[in-house]
């Protein structure tokens, strides 16, 4: 049983009022863009991958796929060190790290297709137009990055930021191997990721601008990026002084955010792997996936970027042993949120959420654990 998809994205409910006025009127070129992105890239790419689901039926219970569910993760984590090590030159510049901004679609090619070989969650491999959402997303990016950069300027934050760079050079640990010096840059800025994600949670008013990213209703590895412009904004003015703090030289950086992606990829990915003991350092798997519990109480926890080692030492590490999340994900307050480019845009801005894109389930608390397993089609 799978999904239906659609080039319709579900709009933003009746209930919110002048939001579904603002969606219609002023999101009209945006779903025009769905509308168009469903039909050029969505539809094509899972009719041609489509073929692939009978192969995955017949791996199901090899040793092949055996072998695959325990290396992807480690080989994809060396790979992306040695690839980063041989092919950055210590002049490493900004152009280069431009370049990282197109990385994810070569990620896509292969991944995509492993996600339909060996799925976690069959009915994670249909859902609604997403994929057009999350590249409009991934562009808007840059026009959000260059905002907050503006930002930092506006609030002089940047005078500081310049000023406490010399001493962060100063105080990095230079003379540790490379492979040593990312792996601590990465620990460190999630660190600050930790309590940002972590207050994203807990404090309603910044809940309302995280929903967006909580509002998917299935993993696949592109949605990670997923989130709205205010947090992104937020994170860059969080990030700004304490990052000051770390400046190893700029290849070391570069491979860093190379790493993160590669981590980045398997938090969202719908792929089947047995990662044990990868999961107690890393947020990545199932890890994420109770993340993304529609009921809150669960949903609370997993804070950590790449690294979960945060989420253990302050308590916050959800992942119970003998037992699979399930593949009913989301926001279980907020079933009608809406998920058009146009809408997450604006659904923050919405004064009564509740009202707005509720009510929940009556049922929400007696949700069930299942296997996400389903059945094969045939
Ligand atoms: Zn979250």
């Amino acid at each position: 049983m799978t999904a239906q998809s659609n080039p319709n994205n579900r709009p933003m409910p009746a209930t919110a009022g002048i939001g579904r006025m603002l969606e219609k009127w002023l999101g009209a070129p945006f779903k025009l863009i769905e509308f168009i992105g469903y039909y050029i890239m969505v539809l094509p790419l899972r009719t041609i991958m489509r073929p692939l689901d009978k192969l995955s039926y017949k791996l199901e219970g090899t040793r092949l796929k055996t072998v695959l569910q325990h290396t992807i993760f480690p080989v994809t984590l060396i790979a992306t060190l040695y690839i980063g090590f041989e092919f950055v030159d210590e002049d490493t510049s900004l152009e280069n790290l431009a370049v990282l901004a197109l990385l994810p679609f070569a990620y896509g090619i292969i991944f995509g297709p492993l996600e339909r070989l060996m799925p976690f969650s069959r009915k994670w491999l249909e859902d609604e137009n997403g994929p057009t959402v999350d590249i409009m997303m991934y562009v808007s990016g840059a026009v959000w990055t260059t905002l907050s950069k503006l930002l930092l300027v506006v609030l002089s934050i940047n005078v500081i930021v310049e000023m406490l760079e010399p001493y962060g050079h100063a105080l990095w640990p230079s003379e540790l191997p490379g492979a040593v010096q990312v792996m601590l840059f990465l620990l460190a800025k999630d660190f600050f990721r930790y309590w940002y994600h972590r207050w994203l949670h807990e404090v309603p008013f910044l809940w309302r601008w995280h929903a967006v990213h909580h509002s998917v209703e299935r993993l696949y590895w592109l949605n990670g990026i997923r989130s709205h412009p205010i947090e992104i904004i937020g994170q860059a003015l969080f990030y700004a002084i304490p990052t000051a703090l770390f400046q190893p030289e700029p290849h070391i950086v570069f491979i860093a955010i190379l790493m993160a992606l590669s981590i980045g990829i398997f938090q969202h990915s719908n792929i089947d792997l047995k990662l044990r003991f990868w999961e107690y350092i890393f947020s990545i798997g199932d890890n994420h996936r109770y993340h993304h519990y529609p009921i809150k109480g669960i949903g609370d926890s997993n804070y950590g970027g790449e690294f979960i080692v945060w989420d253990i030492l302050f308590g916050t590490f959800h992942n119970p042993k003998d037992e699979r999340p399930s593949d009913t994900i989301g926001i279980g307050t907020a079933p009608n949120y809406p998920l058009t480019w146009a809408g997450l845009m604006i659904a923050p801005f919405i004064p009564d959420q509740k009202r707005a894109f509720g009510p929940p389930p009556a049922d929400l608390e007696k949700h069930e654990l299942h296997d996400p397993h389903n059945a094969p089609a045939e």
